[in-house]
Order: C-alpha cells, then sequence, then structure tokens
C-alpha cells in the first residue's frame, strides 16, 4: 500500500534526501505536495534550494509564509539565533551554545499546517525528515513528539492517519546524520544542492554548527561506502569557505 503524503522540506541535507528517497525509492509514500516553512529564518537560500529540489523531482511546492503572519516577530522573543539577531555559535552541534538555535514550537507549526493541507487534499499522512541527531537538542524532534503529534493529528481529523496506521511519517526517526547522508549517496542525491548553513552567506561557511554537523556527517557516510561497498563514495561538491574547521571542531 501507498500513502499518499503531504512533505515538510527545508532545502537542507535531512529533507532533501528523504524526498529522493520517497520518488526514487520504494518507501511505501508518494509525495503529492512539498511545503517549506519562511519563519523568519535569517536567510531565505534554503528555500530556494528546497524549491529548485522539488523543479528537479517533478513535485509541487509551496511556500508557507509564518513570518509575515507576524509569529515569528514575536517568537524573535525566544533569543532563537534563527529568527533574531543573536549570533550564530560556531563550533559542534552538540555544545551547549546549540540551544540557541531552538525556535520555539517549530515542528508542531509545521506538522500543524502540513496535517491540514493533506486533509484538504485527501493525503494520509505527512512526511517529516527529523533524525536522531537532533534529540539531545529540540524536543520536537524526538519519538515521543512525532507519536503525539500524529495521534493529535489523527484524533483532531476524522479518519486521517487511519490508511497507513499513522499520520506523521518520520523515516529518519532513529537514523544519524550519517545514515541519511549514506542515503543521500544512494540515492544520487546532489549534495550542492542542499543547503545547511545558518549564516546563508554566498557558500556554506563551514563553521557553524549545523556546517560542521554536515561535514562530519558526509566523512563518516563516505568512509562507510568505502568499508561497505568497497568502492570509492560519491563526492561532495559543495563548496565551503572553511573546509577543515569541522575536524578541529569534533575534537574538542
Ligand atoms: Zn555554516
Amino acid at each position: 500500500m501507498t500513502a499518499k503524503v503531504v512533505a515538510i522540506a527545508s532545502g537542507g541535507l535531512d529533507s532533501t534526501t528523504m524526498l529522493y528517497r520517497a520518488v526514487r525509492g520504494d518507501t511505501g509514500v508518494e509525495v503529492v505536495q512539498v511545503l517549506s516553512f519562511n519563519y523568519g529564518q535569517r536567510h531565505q537560500k534554503e528555500l530556494d534550494f528546497a524549491l529548485q529540489t522539488c523543479e528537479s523531482l517533478h513535485l509541487p511546492f509551496s511556500v508557507i509564509d509564518l513570518w509575515r503572519s507576524g509569529v515569528t516577530d514575536l517568537l524573535s522573543q525566544s533569543g532563537s539565533s534563527l529568527v533574531s539577531d543573536t549570533e550564530v555559535p560556531e563550533g559542534h552541534y552538540s555544545e551547549e551554545s546549540m540551544k540557541a538555535t531552538v525556535v520555539p514550537n517549530r515542528n508542531m507549526m509545521m506538522l500543524s499546517i502540513a496535517g491540514a493541507v493533506a486533509v484538504a487534499q485527501g493525503a494520509e499522512g505527512v512526511l517529516i525528515g527529523v533524525h536522531s541527531g537532533d534529540h539531545a537538542i529540540y524536543p520536537d524532534c524526538r519519538q515521543k513528539f512525532i507519536i503525539l503529534a500524529g495521534l493529535t493529528l489523527s484524533a483532531g481529523n476524522e479518519g486521517f492517519g487511519k490508511l497507513a496506521g499513522q499520520a506523521v511519517f518520520a523515516p529518519f526517526l532513529f537514523d544519524t546524520k550519517a545514515d541519511i547522508a549514506f542515503e543521500a549517496f544512494k540515492y544520487e542525491v546532489p549534495l550542492n544542492e542542499t543547503w545547511s548553513c545558518y549564516i546563508g552567506g554566498e557558500y556554506h561557511c563551514g563553521r557553524c554548527g549545523t556546517c560542521v554537523e554536515r561535514l562530519e556527517a558526509i566523512d563518516e557516510a563516505q568512509q562507510r561506502w568505502r568499508t561497505e561497498l568497497d568502492k570509492e563514495p560519491p563526492m561532495d561538491l559543495t563548496v565551503y569557505e572553511d573546509a577543515d574547521f569541522w575536524r578541529k571542531a569534533v575534537n574538542v
């Protein structure tokens, strides 16, 4: 059985890989709509990459503008560096400082709207690319939240999620970022057509938390590719302003 789903995509490595895997793999879901959210991020770059991916995969794409709703003005009071002027921290993702990137209730806002669109379009669920590397910092990426959000969407919408047995599909929930990078190689995701950097310059900075996390994950996936498949892994053609900083950051 294939479940029709509305996917939440950010233009980053995780959700882009999720889309490629859904389209090219045998995963039991059919993406009928992709939504990206403008919640007042520091830059819109990731939304351009999400659009590019959807064009490549021939998926319908829409941007939901939370920013203009005024919600993110109010959210900036949270001090989150993603929606305020607080400086984006450099260094390893697991550091305490990365907590400054939490946007209050972000996934519930996105799942709620994606769920509404899914119900309206007669789809059976919502697809989201949360992964285990996010569990420590972001409570709304953990299994408990994903299960309860699915139950809430089902409870609030008659029959929603019933056909597939779940309303929220989170295929990477127990995967690491390196697992996802490995999947990206498998489904030939053009990594340079994904955007992870929090800074939003011309190129990936290579120094912020998400750049460090991305480079570490891709490196691990490449090593596994060599070991498990006994061949050279796909190259990461992404341009990084500082391509070596991450090695120091992960060793501290
Ligand atoms: Zn960066």
